[in-house]
């Protein structure tokens, strides 16, 4: 951790000073859950080949496809539980503090955290969509034991209700994310290298309305230079223990 105690003690104060603050989160606030960022060591495509999650690949080749991503995604999943970073967040909703988390993530941790204002930008794991009817059902709903999953009303594959490479970002999740984004008069980026397009624009909206923007990541993001007010170098679940402690 390369954080100072001063930076944390600045970051709460900017926090409980804030009148609409959102939160915009990447694969990095789930890493200290057990979860597996996609880029940088240790990430998934370090071992897996991204077109698993190319929408044509996918339509060309659901069993390889799902093979890789019940590997990846589900395995992962079932196991992982929300960190200090994610409650902390949960915590500030509840107490009136954060109007909005806006997530990359598809793996139901703020939900699980207790969060109730989630847009997920890129959708959740924890649905499936059959690629005939658009009929969704949940994971609990369906066994992966014969891969991949069939819809039980026209035996269609069904494909994990996340975006895939090639698919637009869901309609609602779009715009809801702009309408919160640009309230903001306090950002915390939280975990995100800023280079998943498009939802990497979504911070410079807050930026250009003359929010003050905190991030969190132990390295240095696309975001850093261009827009970061206060840095907090340091991996998420850890800062936020110590933030919680100022905050609270
Ligand atoms: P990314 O995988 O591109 O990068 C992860 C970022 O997290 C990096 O900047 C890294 O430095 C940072 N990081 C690593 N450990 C951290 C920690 N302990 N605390 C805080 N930050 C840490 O992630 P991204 O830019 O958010 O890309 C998002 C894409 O990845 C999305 O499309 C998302 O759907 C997908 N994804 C989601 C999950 C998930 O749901 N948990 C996991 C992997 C990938």
């Amino acid at each position: 951790m390369v954080c100072s105690e001063q930076d944390i003690i600045k970051a709460a104060g900017i926090i409980a000073e804030a009148k609409h603050l959102v939160a915009f989160t990447g694969a990095g606030i789930s890493v200290e859950s057990g979860i597996p960022p996609f880029r940088g060591e240790g990430g998934i495509w370090s071992k897996h080949d991204p077109s698993i999650l190319d929408i044509d690949f996918f339509c060309k080749h659901p069993l390889e496809s799902w093979e890789a991503i019940s590997k990846i995604f589900y395995e992962y999943f079932i196991d992982a539980s929300p960190n200090a970073a994610h409650y902390l967040l949960a915590r500030m909703e509840k107490e009136g503090m954060l109007k909005a988390v806006i997530t990359q993530n598809i793996d139901n941790m703020h939900y699980e955290a207790g969060n109730r204002t989630v847009i997920e930008y890129h959708g959740n794991s924890k649905w499936l969509k059959c690629s005939l009817c658009g009929e969704r059902f949940e994971l609990s709903e369906v066994s992966l034991d014969t891969l991949p999953p069939r819809c039980s009303m026209d035996n269609e594959v069904l494909k994990p209700d996340f975006v895939f490479f090639g698919e637009g970002i869901p309609t609602e999740a779009a715009s809801r994310s702009v309408d919160e984004i640009s309230k903001a008069d306090v950002l915390m980026i939280i975990g995100s290298t800023g280079e998943v397009m498009p939802a990497g624009v979504l911070p410079s909206i807050a930026k250009s309305n003359g929010a003050i923007i905190i991030e969190i990541n132990p390295e240095r993001s696309a975001f850093t230079d261009a827009m970061t007010d206060l840095y907090l170098q340091g991996p998420a679940g850890e800062l936020s223990t110590l933030i919680d402690s100022y905050l609270f």
